[in-house]
């Protein structure tokens, strides 16, 4: 073994170690999230803390440090994917070292806090229950912010979290290039007279049928329950809590089959990217320091390009109707147009696709805001509803279905949304991709020969997406950077099909 290969056996021993605690955390927030009682909040966000921190302290060690500071040099003499690894854990490494264990404890202590509150205050539609806890979130992430640096925006010291390799100025073209073009396609679609019909979609749906049919669209689209299992939470989500154990939950309504279907396959795309890894990046748990983008590049592509498809729906719409009786006696054609309404709606998680990127230009902008002190917690309910109906032209009835909606604040979790957005892009790009690679894809997915995809998938973005910026990914794969271009191809040609406009 040559002495470069020595000393990355020995850094990936330490990054384990930081592993087995980022995992046992990860199992804590999954516990607290599915099954714990709601009385064991104040406990369980000391614990959780507790077994977080000593994963940053294991990852900041300075035995890591010191074991890259031997690689440095030596590098070349890896492998190439064991380079992307050594590069990925280092730049990490640089980023975590100038945060102060005792703050990362008390931020993680007050993220745990947060996520309680916002489920008590989001349940009780109240802001003010959750203003105090947001406003504690929001200093940390300041001072964070300003211990990693940046030049000119705030904002930019968080991307590299979750869009290493992006700005915010990437962020702004890419927003403004969209909204140029989204604003007037909503408009004129929501204008056209043949509309779908999605009362077709309600109904009285048991959630064990929901159930069911959830279990049967994982499998179809080749979940692996030997190293998972299905959930029931309020916010949909998708963990690993070991390197094999990669979970995913949903949340069933009863009047309505379509949310947690499309919740489930969603968060099932984002398991197949997980449940895809290459053994040599299985133990890198990271829950920041990588494309976020590209892992919801998985999910959207599974629930949109492919879920939200005419192919997927010939092959799937039988088992559909086996399961839920409801609809025996649509036609296939009247309920994949009911699947693909457009119209503006307040719950992001549900949005269509077209309007689906108005509302993470929404939180993006308030968030930039919010982080260069432009405006305050106090002001955000009635900031949100002004951008919410300047936007999409609606108000939403209350906080829980507006300000309070989403999770990710309450987690300390800023500077993610704009990830949303760009995986609808890279999925469009890399979904025009796999069309130009595998031959028949469609035919294939209307046979239901989803595999075909998977393979492909788990071959090019899989196994080591992870340790790749999303720029080198997608240049790698599709020969050219992010750009909204086919992701706006592909809604304009869907959607004026399903709206008939000429
Ligand atoms: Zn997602």
């Amino acid at each position: 073994m040559s002495e470069a290969e020595k000393l990355f056996k020995k850094l990936l021993d330490q990054v384990k170690i930081a592993a087995k605690f980022e995992y046992a955390a990860s199992l804590l927030s999954w516990d607290q999230q599915t099954k714990m009682p709601t009385g064991g909040a104040e406990g369980r966000a000391e614990i959780y803390a507790v077994v977080k921190t000593e994963g940053f302290k294991r990852f900041t060690s300075d035995a890591v440090g010191e074991i890259l500071e031997e690689l440095a040099g030596m590098e070349e003499k890896l492998e190439i994917e064991k380079q992307a690894l050594v590069q990925r854990i280092s730049a990490i490494y640089q980023r975590s070292k100038t945060i102060p264990p005792d703050l990362f404890g008390a931020f993680s202590e007050a993220k745990s806090k947060g996520y309680s509150i916002w489920v008590e205050a989001r349940k009780k539609s109240d802001f003010k229950l959750f203003k105090p806890a947001l406003e504690k979130i929001i200093e940390f992430t300041r001072q964070f912010a300003e211990l990693y640096g940046y030049e000119k925006n705030p904002y930019d010291a968080l991307l590299p979290d979750y869009e290493p390799g992006l700005t915010t100025e990437d962020l702004r073209r890419i927003v403004s290039h969209l909204r140029r073009e989204l604003v007037p396609l909503v408009r004129s679609l929501t204008e056209q007279p043949n509309k779908p019909d999605e009362t077709l979609l309600q109904g009285h749906f048991p959630e064990d049928l929901q159930q069911q049919l959830s279990l049967q669209v994982l499998k179809a689209i080749g979940y692996d329950f030997n190293i998972g299992r299905l959930d029931t939470t309020a916010h949909p989500f998708t963990t690993s809590v070991g390197p094999d154990d990669v979970r995913v939950t949903t949340n069933f309504v009863v009047d309505k089959m379509a949310p947690a279907l499309f919740a489930t396959i969603h968060e099932g795309g984002h398991a197949l990217y997980d449940q895809g890894k290459d053994p040599l990046v299985k133990w890198l748990y990271l829950d920041v320091g990588y494309s976020h983008g590209v892992h919801e590049s998985q999910s959207r592509m599974w629930e949109n390009m492919v879920g939200r498809s005419f192919p997927f729906w010939k092959f799937f719409y039988s088992r559909l109707q086996n399961i839920l009786s409801h609809f025996k006696n649509i036609a296939l054609e009247d309920f994949y147009r009911a699947i693909n309404t457009v119209k503006p709606s307040p719950i992001r998680i549900y949005a269509d696709e077209v309007t689906y990127n108005l509302h993470i230009m929404l939180r993006f902008e308030i968030e930039e805001a919010l982080l260069r002190g432009e405006i305050e917690v106090e002001d955000l309910p009635e900031l949100w509803n002004a951008k919410m109906h300047e936007y999409l032209g609606i108000v939403p009835e209350n906080d829980a279905k507006g300000v309070l909606q989403d999770v990710h604040w309450s987690e300390g979790y800023f500077g993610y949304f704009p990830s949303y957005m760009l995986g609808n892009l890279y999925a469009a790009q890399l979904f025009a991709a796999a069309k130009r690679k595998i031959a028949n894809l469609e035919e294939e997915i209307a046979k239901g020969n989803l595999n075909i995809l998977l393979k492909w998938l788990r071959a090019k973005v899989h196994r080591f997406g992870l340790t790749r910026e999303a720029p080198d990914l997608l240049r790698e794969v599709t020969g050219k950077g992010p750009t909204p271009e086919p992701w706006l191809d592909y809604v304009k040609e869907k959607f004026s099909n399903i709206y008939c406009v000429s």
